[in-house]
C-alpha cells in the first residue's frame, strides 16, 4: 500500500479534512467535513479524493480499486461503527450515497447515486425496521433508477423520448388512476423495481447488482468517468475550470427524507440569489428525496412563510390554498425549521458569504447534506457585496473581489420599457427565476437553439424542464422558460448563474415537443414565434417588447467609488462622439483614451466633402475639401472636450485607407458623379487607383498624414482651435494628439514638425496659447521592439492591441472565423487573441515597448486602447505590465475599473 492518503473521512463532528482542502477533497467533501468541525449535524461518510480521479484515468479501474480497497474499507466500517447499521447487511443494512464534487462547483453536472445497498433482501430488512414497507420500496426504487441511469447506461433513446424509467413510473401511475408518485403504495413500488430491471435487463443486456461492494465500485468509478461527460466537459469550458482538476467522491450515510409526513428534503440560500435580498429563502417537500426539489416532480413548497406568502401571491393562490395544500416548512415543522434557520445564520456569518445549502429531515431530525457559496445574478452579486460589507461581515477589498468584473456586463444590460410592458399582452405568468428582458423566437430543443443562434438569430428555449444536458443550448439563448420547477430548479440555478433571463415553472403553459408548440389561454404558440419574458416578474408576453438601457441604484455606484479606491491604473473610453462620451462619462470614465476621427466623417454632407477631398487632382484640389470639412470636425471635438471636463482625450488622426470612403457600387457612384459634377470615368478611375492588395498593410494611418501633409494640418488645426474655444468658455482641456500606425520614429518626428506648425500658426493668430501633447499609437511590432527611438519623440504611448494582435500573430482578423475554431478546439489556441490578449506573444511586445519607451522617458505614460482594455484578464496583465490606463468602450468602463481594482488587490 503507498503512503498517499486517498481517503479523508468525517462523521460525529470530526473530520479527517477541513473547508480549506477544495483543492484535494473537491468543494463539497471539504465543506462537508467543515460542517463537521463546527459542530452542523451530517451524516458521517468519507471523501476519496480528486488525485484518485486522475489516477483513474491512468490506471483504470482494476488499478484504482486495488489501490485505495484497504482505506474504502476502514472507512465504511467507521460509518458502521457510527451508525450501528452495515454494509451489505440482511438485517440493518447501512446504505450510503455516493456524490461527485469537483474543486469548483457544477451544479447537477455529475451524477449522484443514492441509497446504494439495496437489493432484494436488503429491502426487506429495511421495510421491517422501520415499518414502513412503502418507504422501503420507494427507496429501492429510486436506486435502481439511478443507478440504471448512471452507472448502467439506461438514457432515452432519442431526444423526444422520455426518460425509460419515467415512462414506466407514468405507466404505472396511469394503471393505478394516481397522480403523484407519493400516492403509489408499497406494492406498486415493488411492481416498480421489477419493472425497472426487467426493463434494464432488456436495454443494457446486464443483470442488476445485487452485492453492494460491487455497487458501491460502480458508483464510484462512473463518478470518475462521469468527469468526462460530454456536459461537464461544456460546463468546465464555459467556466474555465481546467480538466486536470478531476473530481473527488463522496461516499455518505443515507438519510431520509422519504420516510413519511415527518420527514422532508430541501435547498436553500441565506440570501435571495436572484436579488440579493437578505432574506433566508428556499424550498422543500414533504416525504421527498434528493433533487425531487430541484427536478419539479412536485410544486416544491417554501421554507419560509414570509417566502411562502410571496410565492402565493405571485401565483395567484389564495391565503387559505396556500395554507390547506402549500404550507411553508416554518408552519409544518416549526422545530426542525428553527434550527435549520440557526444553522443557516452561523454557515454565512461562519464562510462569509451567502450559502447554497440542502438539507434533509428524517422523522424530525434535521441534517445538512452541503454547503457552498450560492450561484447568484450579477445584481445579487453586487448587493450582497455591499450589504455584506456595511454588516461588518466583509472589509471592503474583500467586497470588490468578492464582484466579478465580466458580470457586471448583466447589469448594463438592457430592461423592458415600462410604456411598452403596458401594453404587452401577458399569456402566462411564472416565478422571477432570473432577472432580465428577454425576447427572442421560440425553440424547443437546445440544439435547435444553437442552430438558430449560429444563424444570429435571438432564441427563447422553451423546455418543461431543462437538465444539464441543455447546457450549451441555455448559453446561447437571450432567455430560458419552463412550465415546471421552481426557484431551484435546474433552469433557475443554472440560468441565475449565466446571468440568464429566466422564468420557471409557468405551470399554465401546455408544451408539446412533438408538434412542438406552446398551448396557452386558447392559443398556439409556435416554434419561431416571438415571446419576451420578464425574469424580474416571471411574466411571459406575447412578441416582442421594446427595451431601454437599464437604471443602476446606489450599492452599484458604491462598488464602483470602492473599485476607484483601490484600482491604480486608471481607466477611459474609446468614444468617436459627445453622446458615446457622456455615457462613458457617466460609467466613471477618466478620460478618452480613444477618439476615431474617420467616424466624424461618414455622416450626413461630411462624406461627401470627404470624397471631393479624395477625387481631388491635387493638393490645391484638397485643400479646398479640407476647409469645408475644418469647421465640421472644430465643432466635433468642442463637444467632446465640453463632455470631458478636462479629463484627458486621446485623438487619433485619419487612420483608415481612403478606399474605405469611397462608393463601389456602379449606383453610388453615379450619384457622387451627380453631386459633385465629377464625370464618372474620372470617379471609377480613382477609385479602381486607391484599390490595394492588402489595405490594411496599405496606404493609412500615418502614411496617409506624411503622403498628404494637408489631412494632418486640417485635423491639427480643427483640434487646437476647438480646444482654445472650449477653454475661452471656462472648461479645462486636455489634448492629446496621437499619431497612428508608426513603424519608425521617423514617421512620427514627420508627423509631429506638422503639428507643430500648424499649432504654432494657430497660437500666432490667437496671440494666445494652450498646452497640448503629441504620443503615438504603438500597434506595429516594429514600433514595440524601437519603442526607446520612438520615446525620443512621442509624448505618451496608447498601445493598439487589435493591430498589434493582427500583425504579431499575422491574423487578419476580419478573416479568423475559418481557422479560429478549428484552432482552439485542437487546443493551439486558448481563446481567441483578439479578444483576451496575448500574453506570451503580443503581451511581451507590450511589456518591451513600455520598458523601452521609459528608459528614455521614465515618466513616460502608456495606456492600451485595443478591444482588450475592456476584458478581465487583458486588464489584469496590462497593469502587471506597468500601464497608466486602458481604454475601453463605454458600456464595458465599469467592468474595466472593476478589474483593475481586482489588479491591484491580487
Ligand atoms: P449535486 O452536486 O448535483 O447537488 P449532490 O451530491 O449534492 O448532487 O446530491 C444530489 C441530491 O441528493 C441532493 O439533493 C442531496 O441533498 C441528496 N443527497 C446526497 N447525499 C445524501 C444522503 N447521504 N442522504 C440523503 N440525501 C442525500
Ligand atoms: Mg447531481
Ligand atoms: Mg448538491
Amino acid at each position: 500500500m503507498s503512503s498517499v492518503k486517498h481517503v479523508y473521512t468525517f462523521g460525529n463532528k470530526k473530520a479527517e479534512g477541513n473547508g480549506k482542502m477544495k483543492e484535494l477533497l473537491g468543494g463539497k467533501g471539504a465543506n462537508l467535513a467543515e460542517m463537521n468541525l463546527v459542530g452542523i449535524p451530517v451524516p458521517p461518510g468519507f471523501t476519496i479524493t480528486t488525485e484518485v480521479c486522475a489516477e483513474y484515468y491512468e490506471k483504470g479501474r482494476e488499478g484504482v480499486v486495488e489501490m485505495i480497497r484497504p482505506e474504502v474499507e476502514k472507512a465504511i466500517r467507521d460509518i458502521e461503527e457510527q451508525t450501528g447499521m452495515k454494509f451489505g447487511d440482511n438485517s440493518a443494512p447501512l446504505l450510503v450515497s455516493v456524490r461527485s464534487g469537483a474543486r469548483a462547483s457544477m451544479p447537477g453536472m455529475m451524477d449522484t447515486i443514492l441509497n446504494l445497498g439495496l437489493n432484494d433482501s436488503a429491502v426487506e430488512a429495511m421495510a421491517k425496521r422501520s415499518g414502513n414497507p412503502r418507504f422501503a420500496w420507494d427507496s429501492y426504487r429510486r436506486f435502481v433508477q439511478m443507478y440504471g441511469d448512471v452507472v448502467l447506461g439506461m438514457k432515452p433513446v432519442s431526444k423526444e423520448d422520455e426518460d425509460p424509467f419515467e415512462e414506466i413510473i407514468d405507466h404505472m401511475k396511469h394503471e393505478k388512476g394516481v397522480k403523484n408518485d407519493t400516492e403509489l403504495s408499497a406494492d406498486d413500488l415493488r411492481e416498480l423495481v421489477k419493472r425497472f430491471k426487467a426493463a434494464v435487463k432488456e436495454q443494457t443486456k446486464q443483470d442488476f447488482p445485487t452485492d453492494p461492494w460491487e455497487q458501491l465500485w460502480g458508483a464510484v468509478m462512473s463518478v470518475f468517468q462521469s468527469w468526462m461527460n460530454e456536459r461537464a466537459i461544456l460546463y468546465r469550458k464555459l467556466n474555465n475550470i481546467p480538466a486536470e482538476w478531476g473530481t473527488a467522491v463522496n461516499v455518505q450515510a443515507m438519510v431520509f427524507g422519504n420516510m413519511g409526513d415527518k420527514s422532508a428534503t430541501g435547498v436553500a440560500f441565506t440570501r435571495d440569489a436572484a436579488t440579493g435580498e437578505d432574506l433566508f429563502n428556499g424550498e422543500y417537500l414533504v416525504n421527498a428525496q434528493g433533487e425531487d426539489v430541484v427536478a419539479g416532480i412536485r410544486t416544491p413548497q417554501q421554507i419560509t412563510l414570509e417566502g411562502s406568502r410571496r410565492w402565493a401571491e405571485a401565483q395567484g393562490v389564495s391565503e387559505e390554498e396556500r395554507k390547506a395544500k402549500y404550507p411553508s416548512l416554518e408552519e409544518v415543522m416549526p422545530a426542525a425549521y428553527k434550527e435549520l434557520d440557526e444553522i443557516q445564520q452561523h454557515l454565512e456569518e461562519y464562510f462569509k458569504d451567502m450559502q447554497d445549502l440542502e438539507f434533509t429531515i428524517q422523522d424530525g431530525k434535521l441534517w445538512m447534506l452541503q454547503t457552498r457559496s450560492g450561484k447568484r445574478t450579477g445584481a445579487a452579486m453586487v448587493k450582497i457585496a455591499m450589504d455584506m460589507l456595511s454588516q461588518g461581515l466583509i472589509d471592503e477589498q474583500t467586497a470588490v473581489l468578492r464582484c466579478e468584473p465580466a458580470k457586471l456586463d448583466e447589469l448594463l444590460h438592457p430592461i423592458f420599457d415600462k410604456a411598452a410592458m403596458k401594453n404587452a399582452e401577458v399569456i402566462a405568468k411564472g416565478l422571477p427565476a432570473s432577472p432580465g428582458a428577454a425576447t427572442g423566437q421560440v425553440v424547443f430543443f437546445a440544439e435547435d437553439a444553437e442552430k438558430v443562434y449560429t444563424e444570429g438569430r435571438k432564441v427563447i428555449l422553451v423546455r418543461i424542464e431543462t437538465s444539464p444536458e441543455d447546457l450549451a443550448g441555455m448559453h446561447v439563448a437571450e432567455g430560458i422558460l419552463t412550465a415546471r420547477g421552481g426557484m431551484t430548479s435546474h433552469a433557475a440555478v443554472v440560468a441565475r448563474g449565466m446571468g440568464k433571463c429566466c422564468v420557471s415553472g409557468a405551470g399554465e403553459l401546455v408544451i408539446d415537443y412533438k408538434t412542438k408548440t406552446i398551448k396557452v389561454g386558447g392559443k398556439t404558440i409556435k416554434e419561431g414565434d416571438w415571446i419576451s419574458l420578464n425574469g424580474s416578474t416571471g411574466e411571459v408576453y406575447l412578441g416582442q417588447v421594446a427595451t431601454k438601457a437599464a437604471e443602476l441604484d446606489g450599492d452599484f455606484g458604491k462598488l464602483m467609488e470602492l473599485a476607484g479606491k483601490y484600482a491604480t491604473m486608471k481607466v477611459r473610453a474609446n468614444a468617436d462622439n459627445p453622446a458615446d462620451a457622456k455615457t462613458a462619462f457617466g460609467f466613471g470614465a477618466e478620460g478618452i483614451g480613444l477618439c476615431r476621427t474617420e467616424h466624424m466623417f461618414f455622416e450626413g454632407s461630411r462624406i461627401l466633402a470627404m470624397r471631393e477631398m479624395i477625387l481631388a487632382d491635387d493638393e490645391a484640389g484638397r485643400r479646398l475639401a479640407l476647409d469645408k470639412l475644418l469647421p465640421i470636425q472644430r465643432e466635433d471635438f468642442e463637444g467632446l472636450f465640453e463632455v470631458m471636463q478636462g479629463y484627458p482625450v486621446t485623438v487619433r488622426l485619419l487612420d483608415p485607407p481612403l478606399h474605405e470612403f469611397v462608393p463601389h457600387t456602379e449606383k453610388e457612384q453615379m450619384e457622387l458623379a451627380k453631386e459633385t459634377g465629377i464625370s464618372i470615368e474620372k470617379i471609377r478611375a480613382r477609385v479602381d487607383s486607391l484599390h490595394e492588395v492588402n489595405p490594411m498593410l496599405g496606404h493609412r494611418g500615418c502614411r496617409l498624414g506624411n503622403t498628404y501633409p494637408e489631412i494632418t494640418e486640417m485635423q491639427t488645426r480643427a483640434l487646437i482651435e476647438a480646444a482654445m474655444n472650449v477653454e475661452k468658455r471656462g472648461i479645462p482641456v486636455k489634448l492629446e494628439i496621437m499619431v497612428p500606425l508608426v513603424g519608425n520614429h521617423k514617421e512620427l518626428r514627420y508627423q509631429k514638425n506638422i503639428i507643430d506648425t500648424v499649432a504654432n500658426q494657430v497660437f500666432a493668430e490667437r496671440n494666445d496659447r494652450i498646452k497640448y501633447m503629441v504620443g503615438t499609437m504603438i500597434e506595429v511590432p516594429r514600433a514595440a521592439i524601437t519603442a526607446n527611438q520612438i520615446a525620443e519623440v512621442a509624448e505618451f504611448f496608447s498601445f493598439g492591441t487589435n493591430d498589434l494582435t493582427q500583425m504579431t500573430l499575422g491574423f487578419s482578423r476580419d478573416d479568423i472565423g475559418k481557422f479560429l475554431p478549428v484552432y482552439i478546439k485542437q487546443g493551439i489556441l486558448k481563446a481567441d487573441p483578439f479578444q483576451v490578449l496575448d500574453r506570451n506573444g503580443v503581451g511581451q511586445l507590450l511589456r518591451e515597448g513600455v520598458m523601452k519607451g521609459r528608459s528614455v522617458l521614465p515618466e513616460l505614460k502608456c495606456g492600451i486602447c485595443g478591444e482588450h482594455g475592456g476584458e478581465p484578464s487583458s486588464v489584469e496583465f496590462c497593469h502587471s505590465a506597468g500601464l497608466n490606463y486602458v481604454s475601453c468602450s463605454p458600456f464595458r468602463v465599469p467592468i474595466a475599473r472593476l478589474a483593475a481594482a481586482h489588479a491591484a488587490l491580487k
